[in-house]
């Protein structure tokens, strides 16, 4: 499966957008935030902190203003990436940031606006301009699917029928972690992926009550494949599959826990819960050091898994907003940039993998291809005089012109027409013998016009087929002349050549450091006094730098400690709660009953109810009646239990009538396992009342509240009863 393996960071990219209004109108401060677009730096200053603290720098593999334009993001940072995707390896982008900094603007845009189309756009354009202009011995299958993670919960955006429905996360050896039953379309045209996004976004809106409050609590994953199958060297064709996800986060800033309980705590836990832990997963794999990644901590690290360390080439963009009341934020999203620049990512080719559904469009057309083929030889040896027995040899098949088989249609339709009018107007016949020839002649027509047809689904279905399947250079016309063509490749030329000056100034920068001592010569005492002088006031104030690094990362870490720290007593105070009402108000056996029915799913990473019968035996077997929970072997009524004493009395039963002994004293009455048990409550002359004679005993609670009533019923009557407490 891998053709080439090595080894590639994360780039990591970020921007910067404008002042808003609101911001303007707060005070003359203006931005925190200056970039050095030559050197890809951030530099950053704190509004808080005195003039003399040190300004902080980051550095990145590009950074881009408020001053970019959406075209500039992407030709540089982007189409790199869509290109290799277009060769087969697998490519994540995904924007991180606060809310209201420009995550969505970035993936998104304005779409409609060809100066605002966001990357997902752009990449649309990207994707199908380059099978327009591929040979045309390559074909193509593309495929969209969107989804949305809120909750911890997964939403297909593309199937609004079951937008409610959770799905799952399942893994495969060979293609990773996927969505099970997640909708794929597939797609031929700009316009039809435009159409599949814009049912995906409108799909979300409905299905959130505060569009605002909803987007930047929720993941949403635009997935993009395409499979593209070229003929190799040996002749036969190989198929190369590139996977695309673009990835718009949920806001980073953290949830407000304080004062929140219940569910709303859950919520807002769960909403911290997929961030933090795929800063924990960028933390672990910055690190290096740590053996263990948790990715299964989150359904987004979990399908991010190959994004992130795996196989795949990633670009991350950091979204940053220039206002000082967002420094900390501000502060927090750079740190987290600057650490996942240092993730190491394998990725590689993905060719011939076994799932590659063009694989299996290819093998049914040739399946159809052939059954067409064979229809059309048919035809065609009949309409020549042979006559078809059904199962002749059928080597002499060759790739007829669909032309062929509607000639012969025609043709013995015509034949037929004839036949029956030539037969209508012989006046020499029998008319019964006319009738024979006649009917023979329509079940003739009939059976050909059902070939017809069947020959028509076939090419339909054909044709269905094989129009999903775009054909490199054919179906998609690419309207650019050769000049624009041209243009285009200068401008990826000169992106190309800005992006390595940086890194090459950037490198020098590097080495400038540290090479400095050792150019350095000295003519006099007092030129190696300033000379040194100077570089320790350097170093001194990279020390100083270094000092508040520290200790703002010590207060960050103290106040996340805090923060779960609170989570965790206010779960904790949950569970104690739980646990009360579990000791106190269920029945033990219950308990049990759903402890044994736990298990633990491996794959969700969460406990599960096993059904009360298992799934694949629930057709042939009926459900088993559940025991009470007292310990009998079902669950038994006070009335059943009364008939079960009163002994094999059958008279009445199928009319559920009840004989009743209505003048037995209800003091002598004792529960059935305790029959020999002597009531305290029992006076002398109780104890020689005809039930107890004849064996009858009763539970105390069915004697109490009978006591009223058989005190002033006569004597062996029968009592009608419907239900057990009419009985009573
Ligand atoms: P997020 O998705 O991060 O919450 P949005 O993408 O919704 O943020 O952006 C918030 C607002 O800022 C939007 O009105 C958007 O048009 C504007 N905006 C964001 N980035 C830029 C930019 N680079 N240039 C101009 N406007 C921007
Ligand atoms: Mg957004």
């Amino acid at each position: 499966m891998s053709k080439t393996k090595s080894s590639e960071c994360v780039k990591v990219v970020v921007r910067c957008r404008p002042l808003n209004r609101k911001e303007e109108s707060n005070g003359p401060a203006g931005g925190i935030v200056k970039m050095d677009l030559k050197l890809g730096q951030v530099i950053l200053r704190n509004p808080r902190a005195p003039p003399s603290e040190p300004l902080k720098t980051f550095t990145f593999d590009a950074v881009y203003d408020s001053n970019c334009k959406q075209r500039d993001l992407y030709e540089e940072s982007v189409r790199p990436l869509i290109d290799s995707v277009l060769d087969g390896f697998n490519g994540t982008i995904f924007a991180y940031g606060q809310t209201g900094t420009g995550k969505t603007y970035t993936m998104q845009g304005a779409w409609m606006d060809p100066e605002k189309r966001g990357v997902i756009p752009n990449s649309f354009d990207h994707i199908f301009t380059h099978i327009s202009r591929s040979q045309s011995d390559k074909q193509y299958l593309v495929r969209a699917s969107y989804l949305e993670i809120y909750l911890e919960e997964i939403r297909d955006l593309l199937d609004p029928n079951h937008a409610n429905t959770r799905l799952e996360l399942r893994e495969n050896p060979d293609t990773g972690v996927y969505v099970r039953d997640l909708t794929s379309c597939v797609c031929k045209s700009i316009k039809e992926i435009e159409e599949v996004m814009n049912m995906g976004n409108q799909v979300r809106a409905v299905g959130a009550t505060d569009m605002n409050e909803h987007s930047s609590r929720s993941h949403a994953l635009f997935l993009i494949t395409v499979e593209c199958s070229q003929p190799g060297p040996d002749g036969r064709k190989h198929i190369r599959v590139g996977r695309l996800n673009l990835v718009d986060l949920a806001g980073s800033e953290r949830q407000a826990k304080t004062g929140v309980q219940g569910e709303r705590l859950k919520e807002a836990a769960k909403i911290n819960l997929s961030l933090s832990a795929l800063g924990n997963v960028i933390s672990a794999l910055a690190d290096g050091r740590s053996g263990h990644v948790p990715y299964r901590d989150s359904k987004l690290t979990r399908l991010l898994q190959d994004s992130l360390g795996g196989n795949a080439k990633t670009v991350m963009v950091a979204t940053l907003g220039p206002a000082p009341q967002h420094y900390d934020e501000t502060l927090t999203t750079l740190r987290y940039a600057n650490r996942a620049k240092n993730i190491q990512n394998q990725p590689r080719v993905n060719e011939d993998p076994k799932d590659a559904l063009l694989r299996e469009f290819q093998k049914e057309i040739a399946r159809l291809k052939a059954q067409l083929n064979h229809r059309k030889w048919r035809n065609k040896q009949k309409k020549d005089g042979d006559v078809w027995d059904g199962d002749e040899d059928t080597a002499g098949e060759e790739d007829y012109e669909e032309k062929d088989g509607e000639d012969y249609v025609t043709l013995e339709e015509r034949r037929l027409e004839m036949e029956t009018e030539a037969i209508k107007g012989d006046r020499f016949l029998l008319a019964e013998e006319k009738q024979r020839l006649l009917g023979e002649k329509e079940r003739m027509m009939g059976d050909l016009r059902k070939e017809q047809e069947a020959t028509e689904q076939l090419t339909a279905k054909y044709k269905a087929i094989e129009s999903k399947l775009l054909v490199g250079g054919k179906n998609i016309m690419d309207h650019t002349n050769e000049q624009q063509k041209i243009l285009e490749m200068k401008r990826q030329e000169i992106t190309d050549q800005t992006r390595t000056e940086r890194e090459i100034q950037q490198q020098m920068l590097v080495r400038d450091e540290e090479t400095l001592e050792l150019r350095d010569t000295f003519t006099s005492l007092q030129q190696e006094v300033e000379a040194k002088t100077k570089k320790l006031k350097k170093l001194y104030a990279k020390l100083q730098c270094l000092k508040t690094e520290i200790k703002d990362v010590n207060d960050e870490h103290v106040r996340s400690r805090q923060e779960l720290e609170q989570t965790q007593n206010e779960l904790t105070r949950e569970l104690k709660f739980k646990y009360l009402i579990i000791e106190n108000f269920i029945p033990p056996e219950e308990k049990n009953k759903i402890m044994n029915r736990l298990t633990f799913d491996p794959e969700e990473d969460q406990w599960k109810f096993q059904p009360l019968v298992p799934s694949e035996r629930k057709s042939s077997q009926m459900k088993k009646r559940p025991a009470s929970a007292v310990g009998y072997k079902r669950p038994i009524t006070q009335f059943a239990r009364v008939a079960m004493t009163m002994g094999p009395t059958t008279r009445y039963r199928a009319e559920n009538i009840m004989f009743l002994e209505l003048d037995m004293n209800p003091l002598n009455i004792s529960s059935p396992d305790r029959s020999s048990d002597t009531d305290p409550n029992q006076s002398p002359s109780q104890d020689s009342s005809p039930t107890k004679d004849r064996g009858i005993c009763k539970s105390s609670s069915w004697c109490q509240t009978q006591k009223s009533l058989l005190s002033s019923s006569s004597n062996g009557s029968l009592v009608a009863c419907q239900t057990p407490a009419v009985a009573q």
